[in-house]
């Protein structure tokens, strides 16, 4: 049984039973027959179809949005602007997919085509309910798979909305499944021969368990795990954006982003304008109910996380970091902290998915991309400078998935997205995520 929770009213909002697993069967089995009419339906009205669930979506943008922030406590502006980045992404498969799959020439008598292979599993987390769910699913459907989806149990609202709009938009019955299900019987539907395909969003232990079953199974899986991404001030940058940008980063969903800038890199001589310039920033934020439009910090999405934060804080400051701002659990929220942390402090290498600020002062740029790469994830990371040549020798040294220059990493439904390291594998997005769980055919004609 699955009770949701409004992490700022602490009040229940809804209970829903799991699936048995005779009834999950039974939804598989007909997934099955489901995936075999919808891959031989013609491109042209799947994007029909796109189109209006495009509309849909906007049309209940207001009631999507408050389902999240009454779920996981995200600010309302911001829950409105992931239904509206969602319709782009939406918008952009539906132009774009049947470009996407054109045959590839290879030579005279050769080419690759490209072919649906069956039902993709997502297992999703509850930080950005709607566009992870969009992300692995939408591209999928639009190539010809069907899409099963276990979210995290705290959004299960927005799982039972997702699927109703596809319901209501007019897609056959299974091309997009919501089960609600408990963690043992994930195993039942990776094993299914209508799954092809595994992704899962989260952290790093659930990624490896997931990961070793679609092993098991021998099912493709791509992962996007956690980060610590790193931003980084050089001596010449525009500081006022940079630290703008890596504060907005750092804050947005009241800290729980994986792309955040976790680790703010800036020259020591900068260190007391950055510290200024954030203390500043934070007496300004405004904590509270995720519903008023102006709170730009909610509460922290589940009560369990707020020692857990607490605990890695506390931590950081033993091994050696200075405290400025912050740095207590005001419940539900956690306040936005500002520490400046020592280079080898060993919390530098965990994720703190919480409102919680690290400068890192450096010394002399010799070492920097050493400090930058020691960690165990390789999400992205935000070069911030006026030469552009020169950030662009730094970011080829960078081990993540992407690099930004004087922008801050984001996340785009044309660009392919996905870390390296700890931070998983294979991506999502653009071209290369569309043809993730595609069999490339290669025929050649004599
Ligand atoms: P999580 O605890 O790993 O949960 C994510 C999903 O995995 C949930 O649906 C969860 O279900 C499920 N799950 C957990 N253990 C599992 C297992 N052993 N087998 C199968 N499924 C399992 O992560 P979270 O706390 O929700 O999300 C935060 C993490 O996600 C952070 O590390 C963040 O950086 C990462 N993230 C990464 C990206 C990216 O694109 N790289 C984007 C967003 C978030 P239950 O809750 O039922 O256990």
């Amino acid at each position: 049984m699955i009770i949701t929770t409004n992490p700022y009213t602490l009040k229940e909002i809804k209970q829903y039973s799991f699936l048995t697993n005779d009834e999950l069967n039974l939804q598989l089995n007909s997934a099955q027959k489901s995936y075999k009419e919808w891959k031989v339906i013609p491109l042209k009205d799947k994007e029909l179809l796109g189109l209006k669930l495009k509309e849909l979506m906007l049309t209940r943008k207001e009631e999507l949005a408050h389902l999240i922030s009454n779920e996981m406590g995200k600010p309302i502006t911001q829950s409105l602007a992931e239904v509206e980045k969602t319709s782009t992404l939406i918008d952009y498969f539906t132009h774009n997919t049947s470009n996407f799959l054109k045959n590839q020439t290879l030579d005279d008598y050769t080419y690759v085509s490209y072919h649906s292979t069956g039902a993709v599993f997502g297992i999703m987390p509850w930080n950005f309910p709607l566009w992870q769910v969009f992300r692995f699913a939408f591209p999928n459907i639009m190539a010809g798979n069907i899409c099963l989806l276990k979210h995290a149990p705290n959004v299960t609202g927005c799982a039972v909305a997702i699927q109703q709009l596809f319901i209501d938009a007019g897609y056959p019955k299974q091309v997009f499944t919501n089960l609600i299900i408990d963690i043992p019987q994930v195993e039942q539907i990776i094993k299914h021969p209508i799954v092809q395909g595994v992704c899962l969003t989260g952290s790093t232990k659930a990624g490896s368990s997931v990961a070793a079953l679609a092993g098991k199974y021998l099912k493709k899986s791509v992962l996007e795990l956690g980060g610590t991404d790193a931003s980084i001030l050089l001596e010449d940058a525009d500081f006022d954006t940079a630290l703008t940008s890596a504060f907005e980063s750092r804050t947005a969903n009241s800290g729980q982003v994986c792309i955040a800038a976790k680790r703010i890199f800036v020259p020591k001589n900068k260190l007391a304008y950055a510290i200024d310039f954030f203390k500043q920033k934070i007496a300004d934020l405004k904590h509270g109910n995720p519903l008023d439009s102006n709170t730009q910090i909610g509460p922290i999405s589940k009560a369990e996380f707020l020692p857990v934060l607490q605990n890695q804080v506390e931590e950081t400051i033993k091994n050696g970091a200075e405290l400025i701002v912050g740095g207590k659990i005001n419940e539900p929220f956690y306040q936005t902290t500002l520490l400046v942390v020592n280079k080898e402090n060993p919390m530098l290498k965990e994720e703190i998915f919480g409102p919680v600020i690290c400068i890192i002062p450096y010394e002399n740029i010799d070492n920097l991309i050493d400090d930058v790469n020691n960690s165990d994830y390789g999400l992205g990371t935000a070069i911030w400078t006026k030469n552009i040549e020169k950030a662009k020798t730094l970011a080829k040294k960078i081990e993540v998935g992407y690099v930004s220059i004087n922008f801050k990493v984001t996340s785009d439904p044309k660009f392919p997205f996905g870390g390296i390291k700890k931070s998983g594998y294979g991506k999502e997005l653009g071209e290369h995520g569309l043809k993730t769980f595609l069999n490339a055919k290669t025929n050649t004609v004599a």
